[in-house]
């Protein structure tokens, strides 16, 4: 049987690079950081619990990339470069299996960010894993809820609504073929932080969320904190490959109010469009202007002939939901 303290230093220590803000990692009483001078610490948490962020007989290696790329997903709503982050872990058992699988999903996605593990905690348990991460950022750079500004455009990343459509192809909700359900399900299973767009967009774009329990709600909450309201032009909204081919009924309510896309949301002036377009660019991830903020309070969702739709849309939410 792995002891505890074998089960760290087996699956999640690993020596710390030099050289970089992380001045000692995992094994002592606390990690140290050293973040460069003048850079503000992102900081952030976000924990999966199973049974109600996946399934219990979730892909391990699925499951260690994914909880990592929602913090990182938060780290880049925020234009903040990843630094590191720290791992509870409650578990029911220590096996291999399942440890070495789950390490390696969660340290590929880390390496390929730059991200390291420093530190931690370990329990017997259910399953249950919380992330703290942490970034950096300029001053007076980082990407704030409530920096929203009558006139700015609305940019969303990637496409949205492939993860829900996966969804409701396992819970039955819809008849999903093989092929399809084969199709969306990376989206919900292995989400592409947008780190390299957040990072590029610094000095751009001015407010920014991380879309994970649906569009409306998420931009929701950029707009009560900036004080503004919104038109979004609902049929530019970029659905996923496969949802692009359902009705457009489903394709709006999904790319509206879907969740779990882990795609940015973010607004920036009307007069920063093409710089927008070239960050988007140079991070290798589209973008696409859907809407605009309006000093008018309120969200107003609008067809392809700038018509009113109205759709009642509830975002996600633990505690309303069963
Ligand atoms: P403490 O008794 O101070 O809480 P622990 O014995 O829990 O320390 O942990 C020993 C070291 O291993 C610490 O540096 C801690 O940060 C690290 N650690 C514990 N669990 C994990 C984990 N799941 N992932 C990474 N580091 C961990
Ligand atoms: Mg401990």
């Amino acid at each position: 049987m792995l002891s505890e303290f074998d089960l760290i230093a087996r699956y999640f220590t690993r020596p710390t690079r030099r050289p970089g803000p992380v001045t000692l990692g995992i094994g002592d009483d606390c990690a140290l950081l050293t973040p460069p001078r003048g850079s503000q610490l992102a900081i952030s948490s976000d924990m999966l619990v199973e049974g109600r962020h996946f399934f219990p007989n979730a892909d391990p290696f699925q499951l260690g990339h994914k909880c990592l790329a929602v913090n990182l997903s938060d780290l880049a709503a925020m234009g903040a470069a990843p630094v590191g982050f720290t791992l509870a872990l409650s578990l029911p058992a220590a096996r291999p299996e399942w440890l070495e699988p789950f390490s390696k999903g969660l340290l590929n996605l880390a390496d390929r960010h730059g991200c390291e593990l420093i530190g931690g905690d370990t329990t017997k348990g259910p399953l249950n894993i919380c992330i703290t991460i942490f970034g950096q950022v300029p001053p007076a750079q980082s990407l704030r809820r409530d920096a929203a500004q009558a006139g700015d455009d609305i940019w969303i990343s990637g496409t949205l609504g492939d993860a829900r459509l996966a969804l409701a192809g396992y819970r039955n909700e819809l008849p999903l073929d093989k092929d399809m359900l084969a199709g969306a399900a990376p989206r919900m299973h292995a989400p592409t932080p947008r780190v390299e767009l957040g990072v590029a967009l610094r000095g751009i774009a001015r407010a920014a969320i991380d879309i994970s329990d649906g569009l409306v709600g998420d931009l929701g909450h950029i707009l009560h904190r900036s004080g503004v309201g919104a038109s979004l032009d609902v049929d530019r909204l970029p659905p996923g490959t496969v949802l692009a081919a359902q009705a457009a009924d489903l394709r709006r309510r999904f790319t509206l109010a879907g969740g779990d896309d882990y795609e940015l949301c973010f607004t920036a002036p009307a007069n920063r469009r093409d710089e927008v377009l070239a960050a988007g660019s140079l991070s290798s991830t589209p973008v696409t202007r859907v809407g605009s903020i309006e000093a008018l309070p309120g969200l107003r969702l609008k067809d392809a002939d700038g018509m009113p739709l109205p759709m009642q849309l509830t975002s996600f939410d633990h505690f309303a939901s069963p």
